[in-house]
């Protein structure tokens, strides 16, 4: 009699994000790049600017196409927006170099990289890993991914996001201290990066509260635009 192995959970869903023009990318794991534009460093102030890179993992967003509502989230009193360039990978690798690394980006999107800020000053100042003001439920929402077809990769262009009709942060993403083959280069020495991957490289100055009820648009010029609105916390 041949024994029948069962998974004893149900299989967990894959976070999906709609591809502008049709279909969806699966997503495996999400990083997000810290102190990446000087004049976040500044307002911010934060430690030196020529730092390198900080990296760290995030939970992935829901999926979620056009608009949609993101709840508050609990164990937090300062929840903030922050404008990010989305690189979507499209291959692996450990080691890559910056020369090759455009062949692994399978595309963009537009990202609001939600923070709990309280949370990530506390485990600054205690020294202690970002992870809590970072990762939580549906902290990483994305707009719809274009792909590189086109051969479009990102070395410039306005950044901008709106609160409530405001715009409030704006910038250019011309203007990031690691470029987009140097973030994929320095995250592949630490991590080997795998298909689906998607990594947030860091925003603008001008982050700030949200309250439920607010509505928010990032925008990247060349992207399909991200709109979220804030939602009560769940019961
Ligand atoms: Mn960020």
């Amino acid at each position: 009699m041949s024994a029948v192995v069962q998974r004893v959970l149900p299989a967990i869903p894959v976070t999906e994000v709609p591809v502008a023009g049709g279909g969806f990318f699966p997503v495996r794991r999400v990083y997000c790049v810290g102190r990446n534009y000087v004049d976040h460093i500044r307002e911010m102030k934060e430690a030196d600017e020529r730092d390198p890179a900080v990296l760290l993992s995030e939970t992935a967003g829901r999926r979620g196409a056009g608009r949609h509502a993101v709840p508050y989230p609990p164990f937090t009193s300062d929840f903030q927006f922050e404008a990010e360039l989305v690189i979507a990978i499209g291959s692996g690798g450990r080691d890559i170099a910056v020369a090759d690394a455009p062949d692994h980006v399978w595309g963009y999107a537009v990202g609001i990289d939600l923070t709990r800020r309280d949370r990530q000053r506390d485990a600054r100042d205690l020294r202690l890993p970002w992870e809590v003001g970072k990762s939580f439920d549906a902290s990483a929402p994305c707009g719809a991914i274009a792909s590189t077809r086109d051969g479009r990769h990102f070395k410039g262009g306005i950044i901008t996001l709106s609160a409530n009709g405001t715009e409030r942060q704006r910038g250019d993403i011309g203007h990031m201290i690691w470029s987009v083959p140097e973030v994929i280069a320095q995250l592949s020495k630490q991590v080997t990066l795998g298909a689906g991957d998607l990594i947030y490289t860091g925003t603008p100055a001008g982050v700030g509260p949200v309250v439920p009820g607010d509505l928010i648009v990032a925008h990247i010029d060349g992207l399909p635009p991200l709109t979220i609105t804030i939602a009560p916390l769940e019961a």
